[in-house]
């Protein structure tokens, strides 16, 4: 940012893009008690959102950067602050200004890839749906009954590709009549919106309900929490307003109405991570776990920080892109957390939280010492 710009202008630049609340903060420091970073590094949320109310945020600091939106503070707070709303706000400043820097050179690349080939890796939209490929996977028509919709990272990343499998063959032997967009699809947005390139988000946003309209589409299936929430919570500010339903849920669905059965057992200590955007943004906690519990010879557990209280991957917020420093990661804390409790499978419901927890797990050479899965990977295996 220029730094002659006028303290005022910065205030009300702030408050247009969502962080008029920085001005009710009365630095009570409940926020920085409960921040993940402070774990890792010295940290102040509550320092930023000062800045903020006078105006002088620093946006082209790493601090800026820091929060994954988890939604932890933003609980805590007393005057109803929005801290998480009030970062992404200076993240907005930051990009209209043009702040570049090392740090942010992986998420100015995402931008322009998202908005090149509708996923963040600079992939060919074309490869889009080789995932699906012998999985017995049909393209969508409006007679089926329901979208899936996998996610960028499901449909590009090999470990996390095992999602979008596991999750077809659950829905192909409950008989479910699903189909996907394939090269249609593009990335939902909701990462490079809190990364401040609403530009970006809104692009992608109005082509996804243009597909999802032309196709048909009124119920659409996600693995994704992010996916979820974009779809279900900031879609409608577009006027456009689908049924969306997370794996966790539909796969309860499925059993509840007979459609599925868990026939094998697996007899091993599994603890439960919460997805921040799955948890604390949307209420869904319960879903997962039962799908757990009534799984047989299945020895639940739950971890220290679980449910509202529970400790993010470090992934949200666009620091999916933003390179974090091995020590610095709350996802070492969260494996050594279900080590702990002798967990032999740490399961989650997310791919960005798989991805963070399997990093973590090479990167601390824990690979011997417990497994990372998603449910759908649990399930399917056992149905
Ligand atoms: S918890 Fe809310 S009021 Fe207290 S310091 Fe943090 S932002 Fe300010
Ligand atoms: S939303 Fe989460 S990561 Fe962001 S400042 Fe609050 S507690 Fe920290």
């Amino acid at each position: 940012m220029d730094t002659e710009t006028p303290i005022k202008e910065v205030i009300e630049e702030i408050k247009e893009f969502g962080g008029d609340a920085v001005k009710y903060c009365y630095q009570c420091g409940k926020c920085d008690t409960v921040c993940p970073w402070n774990k890792v590094v010295d940290f102040s949320i509550r320092r930023l959102i000062r800045e903020a109310a006078f105006g002088i945020p620093e946006i082209e600091l790493e601090e800026v950067w820091r929060c994954t939106t988890c939604g932890k503070c933003p609980q805590e707070c007393p005057r109803d602050v929005k801290q998480a709303d009030d970062v992404v706000a200076m993240r907005r400043i930051a990009t209209e200004y043009g702040v570049s820097s090392t740090l942010l050179k992986p998420v100015r690349s995402a931008a322009a890839s998202l908005t090149a080939e509708g996923n963040p890796f600079v992939q060919d939209r074309s490869k889009r749906a080789d995932w699906a490929e012998g999985n017995n996977v049909k393209s969508f028509d409006e007679e089926m009954e329901i979208l899936y919709f996998p996610c960028c990272y499901v449909s590009y990343d090999q470990r996390l590709m095992e999602i979008a499998r596991a999750t077809a063959g659950i829905l192909n032997k409950a008989g479910v009549e699903f189909g996907i967009l394939g090269t249609e699809e593009n990335c939902c947005g909701e990462s490079i919106r809190k990364t401040g390139s609403e530009d970006v988000f809104k692009t992608l946003a109005r082509e996804n309900i243009k597909t999802f309209i032309d196709h048909g589409v009124t119920r659409i299936l996600v693995s994704s929490p992010h996916c979820y929430h974009t779809f279900k919570n900031e879609y409608p500010e577009f006027k456009a307003s689908f049924d969306v339903v997370h794996i966790s849920e539909y796969i309860s669905e499925l059993i509840d109405t007979g459609r599925l059965e868990i026939n094998g057992e697996y007899p091993k200590k599994v603890a439960y991570h919460d997805p921040c955007y799955l948890g604390r943004h949307n209420g869904i906690y319960d879903p997962p776990r039962n799908l757990l519990k009534a799984i047989p010879g299945l020895e639940f557990l739950e971890l220290p920080e679980a449910r509202e209280n529970s400790l993010c991957c470090g992934m949200g917020g666009g620091r999916i892109w933003i390179d974090t420093k091995m020590p610095e990661r709350f996802s070492n804390l969260r494996l050594e957390q279900a080590i702990e409790l002798k967990a032999e499978v740490l399961a989650t419901s997310c791919p960005y939280c798989v991805d963070a927890l399997e990093e973590s797990r090479s990167g601390l050479n824990y690979e011997e010492k417990i497994l990372v899965k998603d449910i759908t990977e649990i399930i399917n295996d056992l149905t």
